[in-house]
């Protein structure tokens, strides 16, 4: 398909000036917002968890014509969202060629191409711009400068055009300009300084700006977009309130409601079809590696404020994916199971993603993200055991059974071992693992089982993953038994 190159053959093509004069970018989202909600499928392709929440208050945004701002914390897909827009721009846009701000053909704002119309008319050259070289994005630093964002005055272009320096010819353009007739997205516009918001602001308001007090006028057409952490946002002073008023909607994002939102989440994010390798991530593997960033989300060690990013489970899971594979690599293994202790060797990719209270600092990182791991197992092992008889399981151990699981070790080997532990094999039906599974999916169950004993104390485990007796706690007594459970020796009683 060729488009038409010149103003000429633009006026006669459905590019029409009567259809372009007045579109501006607001409507020309609403109109291909109006055609998406006709048809049936997802407004915004791959955002899970958003749809009855986050999606229908952007999508009201967008028909209103506001300028909006996401609040929400880190990893709640905030920039994927604004970035997702361009989705809803046409997929060519034409513009005067050689323009540096995109002007529109039929109404040029810079004086560069109202002259070239002028003196060149209908064989004015036309240039197009796809949807996403529309959209322009910023994150916000304290020293970003109004040269940044709105321009500065150029004075080796004014000395080589021989142009006055307060003429709009000498003007370098920032991004805001460059980003005209199209998205602009500020990331974190709390950061951004006050004298910089107080320049956008009159931007947005009536296209006005100084640039080193020369005033310029530049009636820009930008949907303006932001994102903000929420307390940054509503803390006062952060945010200059003429701005603030001018932002339409506030939608609020959020973390995943439920487990299994995060793991679509986490499955679609996560680069684990790897060439090479047959793999196969068991349920609970996948549960517990999501139930961390909820843990985690929860616990008083970690900073609220700064919250826990869907990124984290994103990057265990990859290095689980990777520690697994290492692991089937050495030992030649045709299927590729990730295990709880994949998990634990994951650290790495937790440690870093946790900003901890004075609490979860004095403990450390490394020993605040092996409590959350086994939290996560303990309430994973929950959902599929609760009620099922362990005790003969537990007894080997008390008995003094020993056995180390060494998160290297391979399928086979391990195998043998295992199933030296009356009564624990034939509990993996609980978890769609039997005997007619590969040798690795049984490993990787009956792991989970024993992880899941020792996230509930019911057997020991040392640095070396021996798993061993629990700790005979004095306490025990006291307890009421697990129903399941006999107690080895009857209470004494005194008279
Ligand atoms: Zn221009």
């Amino acid at each position: 398909m060729s488009f038409p190159r010149t103003l000429g053959e633009l006026r006669r093509s459905p590019f029409s000036e009567e259809l372009l004069r007045t579109r501006h970018v607001k409507d020309e989202l609403r109109d291909n917002l109006v055609i998406k909600l006709r048809q049936d499928g997802p407004i915004f392709a791959g955002i899970v968890g958003y749809d009855d929440t986050v999606v229908p208050q952007i999508v009201n945004a967008i028909l209103s014509r506001h300028n909006f701002i996401l609040l929400g914390l880190r990893g709640q897909a905030k920039s994927r969202i604004l970035r997702a827009l361009t989705t809803l721009l046409d997929p060519q846009m034409p513009y005067i060629a050689g323009c540096e701000i995109h002007d529109n053909p039929y109404v040029p704002i810079c004086r560069r191409c109202r002259e070239l119309v002028a003196s060149d008319g209908d064989s004015t050259p036309i240039d197009y711009l796809t949807s996403e070289q529309r959209y322009v994005e910023k994150l916000a630093t304290p020293d970003v400068t109004i040269a940044d964002l709105i321009g500065d005055i150029d004075p080796i272009k004014a000395a080589k055009s021989g142009h006055h320096l307060s003429s709009e010819m000498t003007v370098h353009y920032g991004l805001l300009p460059r980003a005209n007739r199209g998205i602009f997205a500020i990331n974190e516009l709390p950061d951004l300084a006050g004298k910089i918001q107080v320049g956008l602001f009159n931007i947005m308001q009536e296209g006005d700006v100084q640039i080193k007090g020369y005033p310029i006028r530049l009636p820009l057409d930008v949907a303006l977009v932001f994102s903000a952490n929420p307390e940054d946002y509503t803390a006062r002073g952060k945010i200059i309130t003429p701005l603030k008023d001018r932002i339409g909607s506030e939608v609020r994002t959020h973390y995943p409601a439920s487990v299994e939102e995060g793991i679509t989440i986490t499955a679609q994010e996560a680069w684990t079809e790897r060439n090479g390798h047959k793999m196969l991530i068991p349920k609970y593997v996948q549960e517990v590696i999501e139930r961390i960033a909820f843990v985690a989300r929860e616990d008083k060690k970690i900073d609220k404020r700064s919250g826990v990013s869907q990124r984290l489970p994103i990057s265990v899971l990859e290095n689980v994916v990777s520690n697994a594979e290492r692991r089937a690599i050495r030992h030649d293994e045709k299927l590729v199971v990730p295990r709880i202790s994949d998990i634990y060797a994951a650290m790495p990719a937790i440690t870093g993603k946790l900003e901890l209270e004075y609490e979860g600092e004095m403990k450390g990182a490394d020993s605040v993200g092996r409590e959350l791991i086994r939290s996560a197992i303990a309430k994973t092992f929950d959902e599929y055991f609760t009620g099922v008889n362990m005790q003969q399981v537990v007894q080997w151990f008390d008995l003094g059974g020993e056995i180390q699981l060494s998160d290297s070790a391979g399928a086979v080997e391990v195998l043998d071992l295992l199933r030296t532990i009356q009564g624990l094999m034939d509990k993996l039906g609980k978890i769609n693992a039997g005997s007619k599974d590969g040798v690795e999916s049984q490993v990787s169950a009956a792991e989970f089982v024993l992880e899941g004993l020792h996230a509930h104390k019911r057997i020991g485990r040392n640095e070396e993953r021996v798993f061993t007796a629990g700790e005979k706690q004095p306490k025990r007594q006291d307890k009421p038994f697990d129903r399941d459970e006999t107690p080895l020796r009857p209470r004494r009683t005194f008279n």
